[in-house]
């Protein structure tokens, strides 16, 4: 939904991911007194615990009253992994020294606004118009809210009932209800007699449907029927649990000799899965960059998808494929901003949102000097690798030619037609360029004292463009004739304009420091040296420097800084292999020794200001330097467990790092490749751990187990596979067939068969 603020006198409009309404309110008090308040009894226990492999949510609360009652209660509470339009929550009370009346009071409160995120306050948040609320039946309440300008209905409905616990059967209690209703809230309120020792519960059961949901006729009544005929608590339980049972099969990923992060490790793929699973297929949906979570971000979409897809896309490619229609359904917008700037092909934002139209604030505030600055980030147009690098990834794991002559390949040639059309030709240097862009740093918006932003070729920028347009012809060769000729006529691609992405790709400029390190843009390493001692004896918590070089009335464009990896990432995208023959097709030659040494530089001068930085670094370092790359990858880890941003995990999760640590694990510990249509493993494990295991799915096969530990790695064909399955370790490459198993000995980089493996070389 769409608002309008007015700051520093001027109009600006924000679109956000709204808060619903609030489904959970349920609250109680004791023969007429006060309603029930944490911080005004006495707390005797308190427990909340997440059990993951559940999906449940359980508080249990003992508390002495100001009577000197002794009372508790445990909450259960879950939304349905098999129907996301049911959630439950039940509240069991015992009376443990006193009988007498317990008012209960169960509503839904669509009076919430958007309020979350302390720096967005002075921005409109009031998202939600009440429509309507109203009863059905005996024990359901229902009401229905509008959002203000995106006209989206949302309807909740709930069915509380109450039952009585003796000798260990449940009897339901009938119960006097009356009703207290005001726009945009309704509640149910009602007493039940209680005895000391015996337990009374609560189940509330909640449906939530809204306009945009199919196969309904009006979202107020779909919820009201769906809630009528949905089972009890513990029926809908049961099939969560099992819904869950299978999903954990699937996303299994375990690892030994570090209990700490193989917990956390589950906790992220478990927010991962409540945030996209396969609920979200043939939704219009993409991943916020900060999950469903908190409205840090207004739930915009980012290029975090770059960090979270190569995850999914070896466990439930029909969701990777779907959430890559969201950005598919928004070519037309993003055609029109590539022509609105003066470009061929589409340019995707920066900030996606619901109809693809750039999202990136003009202004943003800076919580530490509370000014509002100008906002360049919208000029970070490698947006567009990330989304061509999606669909190539995906291409690679599943092979789905119909999705690629589909959908697919009109992505990634329009994005290389983008970066063709923005690649300006230098007649002096006989290269092509691409100017005032940012990268992924976005301490750097543009050259020191200059009032224009944009920084000149950007390396990872200039060679993943080259790297889109290499792409792109090697999928129009790839493609059946007939599709490819369909392709050229519909959008008119000619070989004219195939043989510039042929010529752009051999000749777009690099730049280089002195001593060959990759400059993360011309005119770095004319930057002055930042006092990076100076300023973390002074503050402490630096990551976030450029509000404090802001508040300083400084400014980070003066500085060899970095927030987050920029140069590096290419590193973390790109194998050495790759990167080399991108090197040789420009014609600059390609040391080795340049990884390091490069690796080391930007490493010193980075503060980690974005969680992804630590994933990346963590990557990059992972077979050069195990050590650090553990460090990073432990930092990385616990960055929303322990909240290593100090405050931002209220605001919402960070997705980008939870999955693509999580994908860390499966794809660099393990060495997991595909290429030309074979898996290969080369697995290396850091110190602190003895193995891992995970399943994952290649083309089609569904699934394949790979267990490895520091000597041995065995892969292992489940027994419902059709075809075989090509795995590659080093130079031995191996057809699995249904229920094969293949140990490869890591060691002695030798091999021994087990059952009936059989060789290529
Ligand atoms: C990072 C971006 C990221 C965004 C959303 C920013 O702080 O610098 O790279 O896309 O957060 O997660």
């Amino acid at each position: 939904n769409r608002l309008v603020t007015e700051i520093a006198g001027r109009p600006i409009e924000n679109e956000d991911l709204v808060n619903l309404p609030n489904w959970l309110p349920l609250t109680f008090r004791i023969e007429g007194g006060a309603w029930f308040a944490l911080d005004q009894v006495e707390v005797l226990d308190y427990q909340q615990v997440l059990d993951l492999r559940k999906g449940v949510l359980t508080r249990a609360v003992r508390f002495r009253d100001g009577e000197g009652r002794h009372t508790r209660f445990t909450q259960r509470r879950f939304v349905h992994l098999a129907d996301p339009h049911l959630a439950g929550l039940e509240t069991s009370f015992v009376a443990e020294d006193w009988s007498g009346r317990l008012d209960v009071r169960s509503a839904l409160d669509g009076t919430v606004t958007n309020w979350g995120v302390p720096r967005y306050r002075k921005l409109n948040g009031d998202h939600l118009a009440a429509l309507e609320t109203g009863t059905a039946g005996e024990d359901v309440i229902w009401l229905q809210v509008e959002t203000r300008q995106s006209r989206i209905r949302v309807a909740e409905a709930a069915r509380t009932r109450v039952y009585r616990h003796q000798a260990g059967e449940r009897e339901a209690v009938t119960v006097e209800r009356s009703v207290d209703a005001e726009a945009g809230f309704i509640a149910h309120q009602f007493s039940v007699g209680m005895e000391h020792g015996h337990a009374v519960s609560v189940e509330k059961i909640v449906t939530l449907f809204t306009s945009r949901d199919r196969a309904i006729s009006e979202s107020g009544l779909a919820a009201r029927e769906r809630v009528r005929h949905a089972g009890g608590f513990e029926d809908l339980l049961a099939s969560h649990v099992r819904t869950w049972e299978l999903t954990w099969q699937r996303f299994l990923l375990s690892i030994e000799g570090h209990d700490r992060a193989a917990l956390v490790l589950n906790l992220h793929i478990f927010h991962l899965l409540v945030t996209v699973s396969d609920n979200t297929i043939g939704l219009d949906a993409g991943v916020p960059a900060r999950g469903l979570h908190g409205e840090a971000y207004r739930g915009h979409i980012f290029w975090d998808e770059l960090f979270i897809f190569p995850f999914l896309n070896l466990r439930d490619p029909e969701l990777t494929r779907s959430l890559l229609l969201y950005r598919y359904r928004r070519l037309p917008r993003a055609r029109l901003a590539a022509a609105k700037e003066g470009y061929a092909g589409a340019m995707y934002p920066w900030q996606s949102g619901s109809t693809g139209r750039e999202e990136s604030q003009l202004l943003h505030l800076n919580p530490k000097s509370g000014r509002w600055l100008p906002d360049a980030s919208h000029l970070q147009r490698h947006i567009n690798i990330a989304i061509a690098y999606n669909v190539w990834q995906y291409f690679q794991v599943t092979g789905d030619m119909d999705f690629m002559a589909s959908y697919g390949a009109e992505m990634l040639l329009e994005i290389a037609r983008f970066w063709s059309s923005i690649s300006t030709w230098n007649p002096e240097l006989e290269r092509y360029e691409i100017l005032k862009v940012m990268g992924p740093d976005e301490y750097h918006e543009g050259y020191p004292d200059t009032e224009m932003p944009g920084l000149d070729n950007n390396s990872y920028t200039n060679l993943m463009a080259v790297w889109v347009m290499c792409r792109a012809l090697e999928l129009l060769d790839a493609l059946p004739l007939q599709t490819r000729r369909d392709l050229e006529q519909r959008f008119l691609l000619s070989a004219e304009e195939q043989r510039r992405w042929a010529d752009v790709s051999r000749r777009m400029r690099v730049v280089f420091h002195a001593d060959g390190i990759i400059s993360q843009f011309e005119g770095y390493e004319d930057l002055a040296e930042f006092d990076w001692e100076g300023y973390r004896e002074r503050y402490g918590d630096i990551q976030r420097l450029d509000r404090i070089l802001e508040a300083e009335g400084e400014s980070p464009n003066r500085y060899k800084l970095s927030k987050q990896a920029d140069v590096l990432m290419l590193f973390y995208l790109l194998s050495a292999e790759e990167l080399e023959s991108l090197f040789n097709r420009l014609g600059y030659e390609f040391d080795h020794e340049l990884i390091p040494s490069t690796i080391d530089y930007y490493l010193e001068r980075t503060s980690h200001g974005s969680t992804l930085s630590r994933v990346v670094h963590s990557w990059v370092l992972a077979r050069s330097d195990r050590v650090r790359s553990w460090d990073f990858f432990k930092d990385a880890l616990e960055s929303d467990i322990s909240d290593i941003q100090g405050g931002t995990t209220a605001e919402g999760i960070h997705l980008g790092a939870m999955a693509g640590i999580v994908d860390l694990v499966q794809r660099s510990y393990t060495g997991l490749e595909i290429r030309g249509g074979v898996l290969y493993l080369n697995p290396l494990l850091p110190e602190e751990l003895t193995s891992l295991e995970c399943e994952i799915r290649f083309r089609e096969i569904w699934r394949l187990r790979l267990h490895v530990s520091t000597d041995r790695m065995v892969v292992t064909a489940s027994s419902a596979i059709d075809g075989p399955v090509t795995v590659g370790y080093r130079d031995k490459v191996v057809d699995l067939r249904k229920g094969d198993s293949y140990e490869f000995d890591l060691e002695r980089w030798a091999d021994s068969t087990v059952d009936s493996a059989a060789f290529h070389t």
